[in-house]
């Protein structure tokens, strides 16, 4: 292996070309990405718009770290073709890359609303750092801004503009804002805060279209009503970018089909981040998730062991609510909710057994949580109902444990 290309050089695209590095690999790295501002985190972009924020600020890595590295970071560049029998790739210049192992890594977009209006200035949605700036140019206190969906970037966005004196309405499809992500028990808790923040929502409400001549006015809910509003934050979830992948004949579905190596149906290609999904789970789209598999498939191309499985966390700041989940909640958990340290804790079992952890403010109880989902030690429900339990003792307790064993060996 001699030439690594990797299309996306976002947090997974970028994390594959260093830890390719780290792992010892001496050949050529093409990384490639169709944005062209410097690589940078996207999570501020959400939480930090209103900030000011800079290129440099949230940068993945300082611009002297690619030369550094030898990485060969091509910006404002977007891959058009793949030809997966020539292992080649064509880019928007015309330019031909040959590889011998390719990483897709291309991430995903934000769903778009497609309803009458939907073009009118004034209606944004948040993935890129444009859009950032957008947003921020927006922000005037005491207009007010109409959010559709309560998802994570949705509320995001709308505890920022409350803070700013934005007059705030965020529409739910559902009862309860995260409802898909977070359990009932959880949920109430953010809709009492968004509520404390004094953002209005509507739950069940369906978006007919957006309502102005070139800028946009109100929003036409489906019941015929029209909300009146000089800014729209469309954030209803986002859909993996596999079409370069599709077209090269890969298998794709909800993201490019990868197996437990993260290979894709095609030779020396592999997929990671937002845009892959293993056969068999559902997709992620976490910052955790794609650092960890752009770790584990370089490991792989340089011939080292696989790295000790991490459980899937994420977290999101809506305000003052630093919201954090480790593991996947599934409908039928049983959840179990109490309070550390003045924060919220869900504790959800599966078959009687710890399976996910949610955490709002309680950053002690999620690093412990962490702690034992990822030591893979079984915890009962008997155990952490009993008098007296402490899950932060017992992650310790654990973690003492593990360090005599490994001294001992
Ligand atoms: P991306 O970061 O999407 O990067 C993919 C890159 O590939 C893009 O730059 C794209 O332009 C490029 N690309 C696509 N197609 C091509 C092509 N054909 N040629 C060249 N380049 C191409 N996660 C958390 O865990 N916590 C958070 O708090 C959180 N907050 C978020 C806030 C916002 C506003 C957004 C948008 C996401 C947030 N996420 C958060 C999700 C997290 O950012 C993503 O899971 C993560 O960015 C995935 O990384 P990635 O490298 O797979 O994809």
């Amino acid at each position: 292996m001699e030439r690594v290309a990797i299309v996306g050089a976002g947090h997974a695209g970028v994390q594959a070309a260093a830890s390719l590095r780290d792992e010892g690999f001496g050949g050529d790295i093409e990384l490639v990405n169709a944005e062209s501002a410097l690589p940078y985190h996207r999570p501020p972009l959400s939480k930090r718009f209103a900030e000011g924020l800079t290129d440099e600020a949230i940068a993945l890595r300082p611009a002297a770290f690619y030369a550094a590295e030898d990485i060969r970071l091509r910006l404002g560049t977007a891959v058009e073709e793949i030809d997966a029998r020539r292992q080649r790739l064509t880019l928007r210049t015309g330019e031909q890359l040959a590889y011998d192992q390719l990483i897709l890594a291309t991430g995903s977009r934000n769903r778009r609303l497609a309803v009458p209006g939907a073009e009118l200035n004034g209606i944004v949605s948040i993935r890129d750092l444009g859009d950032a700036y957008r947003l921020a140019s927006s922000v005037v206190i005491g207009t007010r801004a109409f959010v559709v969906g309560a998802g994570y970037l949705g509320l995001e966005v709308a505890a920022v503009l409350a803070r700013r004196g934005v007059k705030v309405t965020v529409a739910a499809s559902r009862p309860l804002p995260l409802g898909r992500s977070v359990s009932p028990e959880t949920a109430k808790v953010l809709a009492a805060a968004l509520s404390d923040m004094g953002i209005e929502t509507i739950v069940g409400a369906s978006i007919a279209g957006f309502e102005g001549d070139t800028c946009l006015s109100g929003v036409r809910l489906g019941d015929g009503s029209l909300s009146e509003t000089e800014l729209v934050v469309i954030g209803i979830g986002a859909v993996p970018n596999v079409e370069l992948a599709d077209h090269a004949g890969l298998a794709v579905d909800d993201g490019i089909l990868v197996n437990e190596a993260l290979a894709t149906s095609a030779a020396n290609i592999s997929a990671i981040g937002d845009c892959a999904r293993i056969r068999g789970c559902s997709r992620l789209e976490s910052v955790a998730n794609a650092t960890f598999q752009a770790r584990r498939i370089a490991a792989r191309l340089c011939g080292k062991p696989d790295l000790t499985p991490e459980t899937p966390w994420f977290w999101s700041d809506i305000g003052e609510f630093k919201l954090k989940m480790v593991g996947v909640r599934q409908p039928d958990d049983v959840v179990q909710t109490l309070t550390v340290d003045g924060g919220h804790v869900a504790l959800c079992f599966r078959d009687g057994q710890l399976a996910a952890v949610e955490t709002i403010n309680a950053n002690r109880v999620h690093v412990a949580a962490r702690r034992i989902l990822d030591a893979g030690v079984p915890l009962g429900m008997d155990v952490a109902n009993a008098p007296g339990f402490d899950i932060v003792a017992h992650a310790k307790a654990l973690a003492a444990r593990a360090a005599e064993g490994f001294r001992a060996a």
